[in-house]
C-alpha cells in the first residue's frame, strides 16, 4: 500500500483550501463520500458566493466555548488575508449589505473549479466516491478505512463537515470518531435554519417582511435582530431567524422549555396583505407585534450548517489533535459556528490555512 504524506477527508471548502496551502512536495491525498467536491460551497448565496464579510471580530462573534483559541487563529489568517488571497489570483468581489463579500464577475462554480483545477495542476487528486469508515492511529502512520478501499498515511486531516443536508453526503464521521477517540465534543444540531410556528401563518406565506425578530426561552431574551423573515404556512425562515437558531441549541428538547418568537413590524411593512392576516380594513396602523411559539426547528435536511462538532480545546493551535499527533480537524466539523454572512466560510479558509502553514 502507498504511504501518503497526507490524507485529506473531505474535498469541501477547508478540505480544497488547506490542500492548496500544503507545502508543494507533499504527497497529498483528498478523499471524497460525495461525487462532486464542495457542494455546499456552491450553494452558497445562491451560487454567488458570499465568500466572508469585512465585518467579522472574532473574539465576540463566534459561538464556541474557547475564543482565545479562536482569535489566535484568526490572527494568524484574517479576514484581509483572504482578501489578498483572492486579489492576488485576480478573482474579483465585492462588498454587499451586511459587510458581506461576494463573487463579482466570477460564480461560485467557478471559484470551486479554480480551486480543483489548481490542485490537480500540483498534482493532488481528488477521489471520489470514497466514503471514510474509520481512521485507525499506527505507531508512525494512520490508517484509513473507506468503504471501497484502505489507505495508509503519515498525517489526516478531518475536514468533513457536519451532518446538515444528508442528501448531499453530508456524514456524522467527525463526531464518531471525536466518540471513538474519546475527544470532548456537542452534539450536532440543526443551525440556520426555520423554526416551526404554533400559529397558522398561511395568509403570509411567501411573503417577506423587514422586522425586528426576538427569540426568548422561558421569556428570557436569547437573541434579537432586524432583518427580513420569510413566512411559510407554518414556519418562518430568513436570516433573522436562521442566526437565531443558533441560540436554540436543544433547547426544545427539554419540554419544560417556552420559546416563542416576537416579530415587531414597522408601518412601511404594513401591507394590504399583512392588513388582511390582521382581519384589519383600515391601514391605519403604525406598527405591529405578534408573538408566535416556536414548535419546531426544521431539521438537517436543511439546515445551512450543523452547530456544534470537536472542542478547539482538543487542538494545539495548530488544529492538531493533543491526544493522536499526526491526526488534524478543520472546518465546520470543530464546535466554532457564526451566523449567516460569510461567517462560517471564513472560519474554513481560517482553520485550514492555519493548519496547513504548520507543515512548512
Ligand atoms: C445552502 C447553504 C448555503 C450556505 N451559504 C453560505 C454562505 O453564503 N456563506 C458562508 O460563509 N457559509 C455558507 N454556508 C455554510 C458553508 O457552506 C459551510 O460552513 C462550509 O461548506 C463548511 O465547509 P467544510 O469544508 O468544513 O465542510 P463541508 O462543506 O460540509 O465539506 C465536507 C466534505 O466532506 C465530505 N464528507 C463527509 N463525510 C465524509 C466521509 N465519511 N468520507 C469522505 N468524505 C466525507 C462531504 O461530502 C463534503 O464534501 C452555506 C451552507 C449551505 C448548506
Amino acid at each position: 500500500m502507498q504511504m501518503r504524506d497526507v490524507i485529506i477527508i473531505g474535498a469541501g471548502p477547508s478540505g480544497l483550501f488547506a490542500a492548496l496551502h500544503l507545502p508543494q512536495h507533499l504527497r497529498v491525498l483528498i478523499l471524497e463520500k460525495s461525487s462532486q467536491a464542495a457542494v455546499k460551497l456552491l450553494m452558497s448565496a445562491k451560487g454567488r458566493g458570499n465568500l466572508t464579510n469585512t465585518s467579522i471580530t472574532p473574539r465576540q462573534d463566534y459561538q464556541t466555548s474557547d475564543s482565545d483559541f479562536v482569535e489566535a487563529a484568526f490572527e494568524c489568517y484574517k479576514v484581509q488575508d483572504f482578501l489578498d488571497f483572492l486579489a492576488k489570483q485576480k478573482i474579483e468581489v465585492q462588498e454587499e449589505a451586511g459587510s458581506r463579500i461576494l463573487l463579482k464577475s466570477w460564480k461560485v462554480l467557478q471559484f470551486r473549479d479554480f480551486l480543483i483545477d489548481t490542485l490537480r495542476e500540483r498534482g493532488i487528486n481528488i477521489l471520489y466516491e470514497q466514503e471514510l469508515l474509520d481512521i485507525i492511529p499506527g505507531s508512525s502512520s494512520f490508517q484509513v478505512k473507506t468503504d471501497k478501499e484502505n489507505f495508509q498515511s503519515k498525517k489526516i486531516l478531518l475536514a468533513s463537515g457536519t451532518k446538515s443536508i444528508p442528501k448531499i453526503g453530508s456524514t456524522d464521521i467527525a463526531l464518531q470518531l471525536a466518540k471513538k477517540f474519546a475527544l470532548w465534543y456537542t452534539e450536532f444540531y440543526p443551525a440556520l435554519v426555520g423554526f416551526e410556528t404554533e400559529k397558522e401563518l398561511a395568509i403570509l406565506s411567501g411573503s417577506s417582511l423587514n422586522a425586528r425578530g426576538e427569540l426568548y426561552c422561558n421569556k428570557k431574551l436569547l437573541y434579537q435582530q432586524f432583518w427580513p423573515i420569510l413566512f411559510t404556512h407554518r414556519w418562518i425562515s430568513g436570516p433573522v431567524v436562521f442566526n437565531a437558531s443558533l441560540y436554540l441549541k436543544n433547547l426544545l428538547k427539554n419540554p419544560n422549555n417556552q420559546i416563542s418568537f416576537k416579530i415587531q413590524v414597522g408601518q412601511e411593512e404594513i401591507t394590504k396583505r399583512f392588513l388582511s392576516y390582521l382581519w384589519f380594513k383600515a391601514n391605519k396602523l403604525s406598527s405591529y407585534t405578534f408573538t408566535t411559539n416556536i414548535t419546531g426547528v426544521r431539521g438537517f435536511d436543511e439546515a445551512k450548517i450543523s452547530g456544534g462538532g470537536i472542542k478547539t480545546e482538543n487542538l494545539t493551535p495548530n488544529f492538531e489533535l493533543k491526544s493522536i499527533p499526526g491526526l488534524y480537524v478543520i472546518g465546520e466539523c470543530l464546535d466554532v459556528n457564526w451566523k449567516t454572512g460569510g461567517y462560517n466560510l471564513q472560519r474554513c479558509w481560517t482553520s485550514a490555512v492555519v493548519c496547513a502553514r504548520s507543515f512548512w
